[in-house]
């Protein structure tokens, strides 16, 4: 990336240019300690536009139908006026340096839409770093004047927790499953849903999505007792003939209009900046702690210390942070020239 006019990138995405949009995302992706910076003016000249999207992270495991389903649901959308923004979260995907999560090959109607705006998953070996990119991405995207946001992620539990904690609602797409086969469903996933969809219900598969779907409702009345206006209520759909997509829309408006009558739609955004915080505080340590001159010199020495067993886990923990508190140290020492 050459060099960066933030304030021009800033007015480009709150008139809406998609290439601004664009070059801002990359921008945002960068770990470059430079682009940090620019990325963080960047996020200030825009945070007023910033808010008002309706947040929605949908999760399945590959092949539950994410990709047709977002594609279709989101054509719908765009079809009634809505600016529709999809982005993507999954890390453990490297296919060509970025995800296939979020592909526009994948969400071709979509993606070709002048309303819509696709982008794949940032790459990236950490959860943390790829997260922040998306949860960073979706503020320009709402800036940008999209209102609705939709984060997807791979069913695989870490991603989905980083995934709720940037979204207002939580779909989860799942298929036809009955008896034992629904032990197969991570329990944390399903505690993280608010609403259930079971997909591909169409032809020859209905009838065993619709019983599916009784089966699940049950299994959720077993794991949260309760009021049955508390529990996610779980859908039939078929993102490819589009029967029931309007009713699992209505489901993910409902729970987010519940939010807001409740008032917990701004509590909820309000843990998440503050869980954000301590999220970025920890990123910017990690950092430090490793770029740290006296924890670049000697890392080598005591990994390999630590490998062969002549120093423990917690000694040589203990040692790292050690060197990375006296470069602090030197650091604010007067004189050292940059305190
Ligand atoms: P993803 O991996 O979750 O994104 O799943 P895809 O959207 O790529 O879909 C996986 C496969 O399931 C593709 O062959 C789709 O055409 C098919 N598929 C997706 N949704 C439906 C559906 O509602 N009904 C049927 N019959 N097939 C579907």
């Amino acid at each position: 990336m050459r060099s960066v006019d933030v304030a021009d990138l800033a007015a480009g995405v709150r008139a809406g240019s998609r290439q601004h949009v664009a070059r801002a995302i990359t921008l945002l992706e960068s770990s470059r300690h430079e682009h940090r910076e620019q990325a963080e003016e960047l996020l200030a000249l825009v945070a007023d536009r910033t808010g008002r999207a309706v947040r929605v992270g949908i999760s399945g495991v590959p092949g539950a139908g994410k990709s047709t389903f977002i594609n279709a649901l989101g054509t719908r959308l765009v079809g009634r006026g809505h600016r529709v923004a999809v982005v993507a979260v999954d890390p453990s995907s490297r296919r060509t340096g970025g995800s296939i999560l979020g592909d526009r090959t994948r969400m071709g109607d979509l993606a070709a839409s002048e309303a819509a705006f696709v982008r794949p998953s940032p790459s990236g070996r950490q959860l943390g770093g790829v997260a922040r990119a998306t949860r960073e991405s979706m503020l320009v995207l709402e800036a940008a004047g999209h209102d609705v946001v939709i984060v997807e992620t791979v069913g695989v539990g870490q991603n989905e927790i980083a995934v709720s904690e940037m979204v207002d609602t939580f779909l989860l797409l799942t298929l036809a499953r009955t008896g034992d086969q629904l032990q197969g469903i991570k329990r944390g996933i399903l505690e993280l849903a608010d609403v259930i969809a079971v997909n591909k219900a169409d032809g020859d598969g209905e009838a065993a999505a619709r019983v599916a779907a009784r089966e699940l409702a049950g299994a959720m009345r077993l794991m949260m007792p309760g009021p049955a206006a508390r529990r996610p209520p779980v859908l039939t759909c078929s993102a490819l003939t589009g029967a029931g997509l309007d009713e699992v829309w209505a489901a993910v408006l409902e729970h987010r209009e519940h939010l807001e009558a409740e008032g917990s739609l701004e509590v909820r955004r309000a843990r998440q900046q503050q869980d954000w915080m301590w999220a970025l505080v920890d990123a910017h340590l990690q950092d430090a702690v490793r770029d740290s001159a006296r924890v670049r010199a000697s890392r080598a020495e005591v990994e390999a210390a630590v490998r062969s067993g002549g120093t423990s886990a917690v000694e040589g923990a203990a040692r790292i942070l050690r060197l990375y508190a006296d470069d602090v140290r030197d650091e604010a020492a007067p004189g050292s020239g940059r305190a």
